[in-house]
């Protein structure tokens, strides 16, 4: 029998809205703020999870929408649950499958009970509904499961937005009824359910919704989306900022798709405690890394040619303490997959530890000072 009392979080500092803390789950404890690489496919791209574990990850994100399609999550329950299936102990997270659905399938049709689309890897008819999405989530086992969800593009109108805000209230009660209905059948590990806040840029819907959502349950967290989705900045920090009062201020919450260095730390500013992007690893296959002192920098360019200096000096990874940036350039311009691995270890680390970090800097009350000079350093690149 499952037991939702395994989860707990307790926020440990303050300064200002930034915070940090420890979210407790059946599978360890995640320190908050929190970085959680993305393993879309049940793989870190690239990584072995020792490699992932090693560079200082405690939780990784895990994606709904493609686990059902390949291999299909009936199949990983039978091999004894994602976390053995993909050989990682530490807490998963997996999201409920909406972003991918509405960004990458093909929608047939949105209804109110739930989403008719096409497979992209085969074109095969599915039907998500919120029901089907706590299934397959209680099948793969994460820790941290998530609501179904509507994602609106990001430059929907008022009433679009206002119309998926209605539905996606609507699915949180149902998926929320059939989490409690299998969690009383017994028989799946202890997990919890986060709900998401969606409401794109309009305030009254943010409001509106993480009100309702509030009053729907008492959930160990709650999550923020529909943003990162090629809005302007101003409005992302404005929703976040709007969001603060209303959200329980002693859950962690989690900003998806966010996840530049310089992004996660204006979100820490403004109060949130996990996010999760795809970006170390995609920019680790364009041959991009982060620095410090430079910025985002592409090895393609020629200055890096004889610079035999560690992709950033500061950093504490495998990639910087044995190699320098005219090999790791060679290997990018050349095309070399461990191009792609050594880069994906810096990224990655370089995101955890500005976690790390960031977490030392709220609880010694000098997080504000410290971001901002960074945030200065890393935006105005000497090279
Ligand atoms: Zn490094």
């Amino acid at each position: 029998m499952s037991d939702t009392s395994l989860f707990r979080y307790a926020v440990e500092a303050h300064e200002g809205r930034a915070r940090s803390g420890i979210l407790t789950t059946p599978h360890g404890e995640v320190r908050t703020p929190a970085f959680m690489p993305v393993g879309t496919q049940g793989t870190v791209k690239g990584l072995v999870m020792e490699e992932v574990s090693d560079l200082g990850a405690e939780i990784v994100l895990a994606n709904t929408y493609h686990l059902y399609l390949r291999p299909g999550h009936e199949l990983v329950g039978r091999l004894g649950g994602l976390h053995a299936f993909m050989r990682w102990n530490g807490p998963i997270l997996t999201d409920s499958g909406g972003y991918q659905v509405f960004s990458m399938a093909r929608i047939r049709e949105v209804r109110d009970d739930g989403v008719v689309f096409q497979s992209h890897i085969d074109g095969s008819s599915h039907t998500f509904t919120p029901e089907v999405v706590v299934d397959i989530q209680r099948t793969l086992g994460a820790d941290v499961v998530m609501a179904f969800d509507e994602c609106p593009p990001g430059g929907a109108d008022h009433a679009h937005a206002r119309e998926a805000n209605r539905r996606t209230l609507a699915w949180l009660h149902r998926g929320k009824a059939r989490f409690d209905e299998l969690e009383a059948r017994g028989g799946y590990p202890a997990q919890t359910l986060f709900p998401i806040v969606q409401g794109n840029v309009y305030e009254d819907l943010r409001r509106e919704h993480a009100r309702a959502i509030r009053e729907a349950g008492d959930w160990q967290g709650v999550a923020i989306g529909g943003l990162s989705v090629g809005e302007a900045k101003e409005d992302l920090w404005r929703v976040l900022e709007l969001l603060d009062p209303e959200l329980p201020p002693d859950r962690p919450r989690y900003l998806m798709g966010v996840g530049y260095p310089d992004d996660f730390l204006e979100a820490v500013v403004r109060g949130c405690d996990l996010f999760d992007c795809v970006a170390p690893t995609r920019n680790a296959r364009h041959g991009t890394a982060w620095t410090t002192e430079e910025g985002q920098a592409n090895l393609k360019a020629a200055r890096f040619r004889d610079d035999t200096r560690p992709m950033d000096p500061g950093c504490d990874c495998g990639t910087c303490a044995r190699y320098d940036r005219a090999y790791l350039r060679h290997l990018v311009v050349a095309g070399e997959w461990l191009a792609i691995r050594l880069l994906s270890v810096h990224n990655l680390r370089f995101l955890v530890r500005l976690a790390e970090e960031a977490r030392s800097r709220i609880a010694a009350g000098d997080f504000h000072a410290w971001s901002r000079d960074w945030l200065e350093r890393y935006r105005s690149p000497e090279g």
